[in-house]
């Protein structure tokens, strides 16, 4: 997702702004200020509460803030998201941003503030006084409004500068030159968002082959945890000895399949991936998550690390079929222990629907689950996978 807050006094030009970039970006916009002022012409509880606040020029209170906003955030699908207008203003609300973002599962990017002299935000909001109708666009009001905002939103910067998400813009230039300074904040910040694949199938479904594949084509890292355990054994490292110790003590089986090595040796190692990103635009993970705990350890690091997006792929191939591929994989090198006869294969296949399917679910539930016909030649398969990303890819531009 892709979360904006536009900061900057009364008559700095977020409203101008904010167009441009719902627009751009398929954002979802949210102004306190224009929810406010409906709900005053809805003569709604909330209306008659705040419109003598609002006449005046002072700050609405932070709880009714919270309940039109918590009112408009929530139900919005189809955005790539949130474009705030006028919140936060307090730095009370900057905490209620962050947990609703928290809530959502998301974060806010950046805080984009418009920064213009006081004096040239009076003038601005005399002038648009003239065809707004707004009451509170008149000199007297106007002052309060900006006491209002330099006592108790400006310290709300703070807030971001320490989050290192604040991010200024002069808001003097003209509109164009504005946009321009803007749209450069937001395409640094989508330069830094990864996109990642997480693709689920059974074994036997291809996963590890189209994975590879996809990963070179797209500029992707390819994660297959199994991988990653059977080299840091290789390589004697710290984990390595660690995996040595658990196989010597018997709490895990040298060369069983299927077993589940412990999350504390597990998630370090996609971490340590994720915080040395190279030159690569994400990753694609197979084999992780593989339990429900996973899946919160993934989208836990996946949001630590990176703003990102995450699109969850799942492989469909008919039992037989698995059956006949797997059985069929003995006679190769890429064989597995499981492969060697049908009823370790079977057993295999049953094992991984006991654990995976409600991790499948979960992430259909949250990030929706896109399900591909896993069946015929390799190519064609690749190809319907990578229709999916490049469409999954346009949506982030
Ligand atoms: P705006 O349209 O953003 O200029 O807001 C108009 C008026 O609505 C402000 O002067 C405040 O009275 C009220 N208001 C809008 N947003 C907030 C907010 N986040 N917190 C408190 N009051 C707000």
């Amino acid at each position: 997702m892709l979360n904006i807050a536009l900061f900057g006094p009364p008559g700095a030009g977020k409203g101008t702004q904010s167009e441009f970039l719902v627009k751009k970006y398929n954002l979802f916009y949210i102004s306190t200020g224009d929810l406010l002022r409906k709900e005053i012409t809805e003569d709604s509880d909330i209306g008659r509460e705040v419109k003598e606040i609002i006449s005046s020029g002072g700050l609405v209170s932070d709880e009714i803030i919270v309940q039109i906003i918590e009112k408009s955030i929530t139900d919005n699908p189809g955005y790539n998201g949130f474009l705030f207008d006028g919140f936060p203003r307090t730095y009370i609300q900057a905490y209620i941003l962050e947990g609703l973002m928290l809530k959502l599962n998301t974060q806010l990017n950046s805080l984009i503030s418009i920064s213009v002299p006081e004096e040239e935000s009076v003038k601005r909001l005399l002038n648009r006084g003239k065809t707004s109708g707004r009451s509170d666009d008149n000199e007297v009001v106007i002052r309060t409004r900006l006491r209002e905002y330099y006592e108790k939103t400006i310290p709300v910067l703070q807030f971001y500068k320490e989050k290192g998400i604040y991010f200024e813009v002069d808001g003097r230039k003209n509109i164009d030159e504005v946009k321009s300074d803007i749209t450069r904040i937001v395409k640094h910040e989508l330069s830094k968002s990864l996109f990642n694949i997480v693709l689920f199938g059974y074994p036997g479904s291809g996963r590890a082959t189209q994975g590879r594949a996809l990963a070179k084509e797209f500029n992707l890292e390819f994660i297959s945890t199994g991988e990653l355990l059977a080299k840091e054994v290789e390589e004697n490292t710290i984990i390595g000895k660690k995996i040595l110790g658990l196989y010597e003590r018997g709490q895990l089986a040298r060369n069983e399949v299927g077993q589940m090595f412990p999350d504390d040796i597990v998630v370090p190692l996609i971490e340590r991936k994720l915080m040395n990103v190279g030159d690569v635009k994400g990753f694609i993970f197979k084999g992780f998550p593989r339990t429900l705990v996973q899946s919160y350890i993934l989208d836990g690091l996946i949001r630590k690390h990176t703003t990102s997006y995450i699109k969850v792929i799942e492989l469909e191939v008919p039992v037989l079929e698995l059956i006949r591929r797997l059985e069929k994989r003995n006679d190769t090198d890429s064989s597995m222990p499981y492969d060697a006869n049908i009823s370790s294969i079977i057993q295999r296949l049953q094992e991984h629907e006991s654990r995976t399917v409600s991790v499948i679910e979960k992430y259909s539930q949250l990030h929706g689950c896109t399900k591909i016909n896993g069946v015929g030649a390799i190519d064609d398969v690749y190809e319907r996978i990578a229709e999916e990303i490049e469409f999954g890819l346009q949506k982030l531009k």
